[in-house]
């Protein structure tokens, strides 16, 4: 009898699975986790690229929050952490390269003219809603349609999408004010304006994430995956088993506990903790809570396709933007670039620069795009917003590697928060039952090792797993 399996090997699997070892004192031997791939780490993921390694997925953690900061002491990488050299980012829209205007959040502005040239003069004007009257915001809308109401469309779509679709990979017009801005619903439910909502919070956080030289954010050298691949040889070593290639195809409930069927076998346990994003909980799920099941499975997803290009240094233009965000409205293809080797120290060098972009919002089908036609779609946009900004051509890429990202990352549209709090009550009705991932407080990956230590803490505190 294991006591407790982890279905899920991505970060919050992992996390969640030390957790129970390291913190609440369950014996490794007691714990499993099964990872459907054939390797740990999900989202994060590191590959090479003309020689050089790079993250094919997630590249950064916010350090504003202590959760990813803690694990990387706590991994011993803490002083390992580098951090990007504070080239400025960029908005690429009307047909320029406008740097992200200064104290903004998830590019609502506190000051709107600091976003004049993205803007027209009238749209600047139009963005003020201070000094007007709002009446309480009783329910929760979408982002952009409360942006849209307060600030004018143009806000919406040429800020606030682009700067929302970075980390959601979705549509501001979805998105849900309460879960994805909680400062600004809360305003908007006293009657404050946004305006003045914005100005208090980029204050209190010395100038907003937008306004710093040097935004708030750390990677590792070779590649923030050395992340997942450290936890993964920290269980590994300490005897937990990490079983990759194993896809789970059922938990169901037993008398004592629970019976995990994975490869061929049936696993029991008294307890079991689902790491996997929303689509393949809910059909974990749907045998012992069809209700639950169902509310995960309404989360759309995003499905995204990472580009990454290794172009020749010597033929480059010179970037002095980190990248650029796109909004949809311009009707491009990519979603965003980043510059890499402007980005972060240490990346590329005298022989290789690396750039990605990425593709992919919420409804967007990539599936049925080959490899080579992403690619190409990506350099045409890259090479445009180059040309556009430095007057010169990009050089023809060494290498083009092209990841795709399936469901990647869940969408909180209007009433995710209400969705999440009855899946929590149904789930927290079960014994020896828990989840955490991306789809339940937060997409990035604080918020993702935040849930993995609050469900193993709370599977422990349920009785099931005494230590
Ligand atoms: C392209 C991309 C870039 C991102 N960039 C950033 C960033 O720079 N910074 C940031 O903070 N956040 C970023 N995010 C978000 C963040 O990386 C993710 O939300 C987070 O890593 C999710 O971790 P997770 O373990 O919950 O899920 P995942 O990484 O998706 O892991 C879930 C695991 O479960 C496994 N699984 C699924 N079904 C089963 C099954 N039946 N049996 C066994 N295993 C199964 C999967 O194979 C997978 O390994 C990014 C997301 C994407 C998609």
């Amino acid at each position: 009898m294991t006591r407790a399996v982890v279905v899920g090997g991505g970060l919050s699997g992992l996390v969640a699975a030390r957790e129970l070892v390291v913190h609440h004192g369950i014996a490794s031997g007691d714990v499993t986790v099964l990872e459907a791939r054939e390797r740990a780490g999900g989202v994060l993921l590191r590959g090479e690229v003309a020689g050089r390694t790079v993250d094919l997925g997630a590249e950064s953690v916010l350090t504003t929050r202590p959760e990813a900061t803690d694990l990387l002491a706590e991994l011993g990488l803490a002083e390992e952490a580098v951090h990007p050299t504070g080239v400025p980012a960029a908005v690429w829209s009307r047909g320029g390269i406008h740097p992200v205007p200064r104290g903004t959040l998830m590019g609502v502005p506190g000051d709107a003219a600091q976003a004049a040239g993205l803007l027209t003069e009238q749209e600047v004007d139009r963005a003020d809603d201070s000094g007007r009257e709002h009446p309480p915001l009783v329910e929760d809308v979408s982002l952009g349609d409360l942006v849209a109401e307060r600030m004018g469309d143009a806000v919406v779509d040429r800020l606030v999408e682009p700067l929302l679709g970075g980390v959601y990979a979705g549509h501001a017009r979805r998105l849900s004010v309460r879960a994805c801005l909680p400062a600004l619903a809360e305003a908007a439910a006293e009657g404050r304006s946004l305006t003045e909502a914005v100005q208090a919070a980029t204050a209190r956080s010395g100038g907003g994430t937008q306004a710093r030289p040097a935004p708030p954010f750390a990677s590792l050298p070779g590649g923030l995956a050395r992340l997942v691949e450290a936890l993964t040889d920290d269980l590994v070593a300490r005897g937990v088993r990490v079983r990759t290639g194993t896809p789970v195809e059922a938990v169901t409930r037993t008398d004592g506990g629970w019976e995990v069927r994975a490869a061929g076998q049936a696993l029991p346990a008294d307890a079991v903790l689902l790491a996997v994003p929303a689509p393949a909980a809910a059909a974990l799920l749907r045998p012992e809570l069809p209700a639950a099941a169902d509310e995960l499975a309404a989360v759309p997803t995003a499905s995204m396709v990472v580009v990454t290009f290794a172009f020749p240094t010597a033929a480059m233009p010179p970037l002095d933007r980190s990248g650029f965000l796109v909004p949809p409205v311009d009707g491009r293809a990519i979603k965003a670039s980043t510059f890499l080797s402007a980005k972060w120290p240490g990346v590329g060098d005298d022989e290789v620069t690396l750039v990605r972009a990425s593709l992919g919002r919420a409804g967007d089908d990539l599936s049925d795009r080959t490899d080579d036609e992403l690619g190409a779609l990506a350099l045409a946009d890259v090479a445009q917003a180059v040309a556009e900004h430095t007057g010169a051509d990009l050089p023809a890429p060494l290498e083009v590697r092209v990841q795709r990202w399936p469901d990647g990352l869940p969408q909180y549209e209007v009433g995710h928060l209400e969705r999440m709090a009855r899946v929590a009550d149904a789930v927290a009705a079960v014994p020896g039952l828990e989840l955490a991932g991306s789809v339940y407080d937060g997409v990035g990956i604080p918020a993702c090792i935040g849930t993995a230590r609050a469900a193993a803490a709370r599977l422990v505190a349920g009785g099931r797993m005494g230590a």
